[in-house]
């Protein structure tokens, strides 16, 4: 289809693919970004059309990983195709980057490629902007709220089960402690597009040893979701600030918080030329500008940040809110949309920028 293509791997079977279309090698450089990597099917028997089948009914194409995101790459490589065969002669780069590992934690993926290379070694690395495909149709999704992990780790004393008032009940005093913290009071910020910071307390847990006997020891993982203006300290200390409280009440209670990792909240300005760019070029196959928003996911968006390369966090042909379930689909016509959105993009991006 007229790409080059590099394969970089942290580990065997986990390639990241970086495509270069040619004769679009030159700045300024544009980069396409998906994920290779899905979650997997679950329970395959109550999808009505099979994950694996790529079944086409009534203009949707269905299966495991359409949405989030194949449709995207699709829409990628095609675009640089119609761009390549129009004959059209603008000065620019045009790349599709397909990396792994995102639904995870990035680190073959988009952790690797950002650390692993050296600036100017991986067309990665020298992209002036990046636009990732991510399901986001019809709107554009422009900021990422920021996250702070934490594990809570309470220790008790452990006593056969029969004198369970000699011992010290590690789990549910943990209970205790994830049903106070999800009351959190977070502040009051609220930011136009991220909404408000959130907790989830309790997104795992794990405690005990077996029958007969109360546990000594109980972890829990706590989620917080961010919004600019509330960082990992302030949530710390609100955290910190709770369990003192409660041990204040509860003598027997041995608990601690340790944060495991933090992500920054992410926005792109609206005055930045790739989103300026997507946009003009959505207004002209939809009729109008595709609405901002922002979503409480981490995304790989945050890799980017740290090159210094300004992206449109998502936007692509999978409908916004509809990745990760039964029955995942997209439908035709907004893969045919997205894809002439994306070569109108790097065409006005190119004339914008050169
Ligand atoms: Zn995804």
């Amino acid at each position: 289809m007229g790409y080059s293509v590099k394969t970089y791997a942290k580990t065997p079977g986990r390639p990241n693919l970086i495509s270069v279309l040619h004769g679009f090698e030159s700045k300024p450089n544009l980069l396409f970004i998906r994920h290779a990597d899905n979650i997997s099917a679950s329970r395959a028997e109550v999808w009505q059309h099979p994950p694996y089948s790529g079944e086409l009914s009534k203009g949707r194409i269905y299966g495991r990983g359409v949405a989030d995101m194949k449709s995207g790459l699709a829409a990628m490589i095609f675009a640089g195709r119609a761009i390549k065969e129009s004959g059209i002669r603008i000065k620019g780069g045009y790349s599709v980057a397909s990396v792994a590992d995102e639904e995870v934690e990035s680190q073959y993926g988009m952790k690797y490629l950002a650390r692993g290379f050296s600036r100017g070694m991986s067309p990665l690395l020298v992209a002036d902007a990046a636009v990732f495909g991510e399901p986001s149709f019809p709107w554009i999704v422009v900021a990422l709220k920021g996250g702070v992990w934490l594990r809570i780790t309470v220790k008790g004393k452990s006593i056969g089960s029969g004198w369970p008032h000699k011992g010290v009940n590690a789990v549910t005093r943990m209970a205790k402690v994830l049903l106070e913290l999800e009351k959190l009071d977070l502040g009051r910020l609220d930011h136009p597009l991220l909404g408000r910071p959130t907790i989830a307390a309790g997104t795992t847990i794990r405690g005990g040893v077996g029958l007969y006997s109360i546990s000594d020891r109980c972890e829990a993982t706590v989620e917080v979701y961010t919004v600019p203006g509330l960082g990992t300290p302030e949530v710390l200390s609100k955290v910190e600030r709770l369990l003192e409280k409660m041990k204040r009440k509860d003598k027997d209670l041995s608990v601690k918080v340790e944060p495991i990792f933090e992500v920054d909240s992410y926005l792109t300005d609206s005055n930045e030329r790739v989103y300026t760019c997507a946009q003009s070029a959505i207004m002209s196959v939809m009729g109008k500008h595709a609405k901002r928003i922002g979503v409480p996911s981490v995304g790989d968006a945050r890799f980017l940040r740290q090159l210094g390369i300004p992206c449109v966090v998502a936007y692509g042909p999978g409908e916004y809110g509809r990745e990760h379930v039964i029955d995942e689909s997209v439908r035709v016509e907004s893969l045919i949309r997205v894809t002439k959105i994306y070569a109108l993009t790097a065409l006005r991006f190119w004339s914008a920028t050169g």
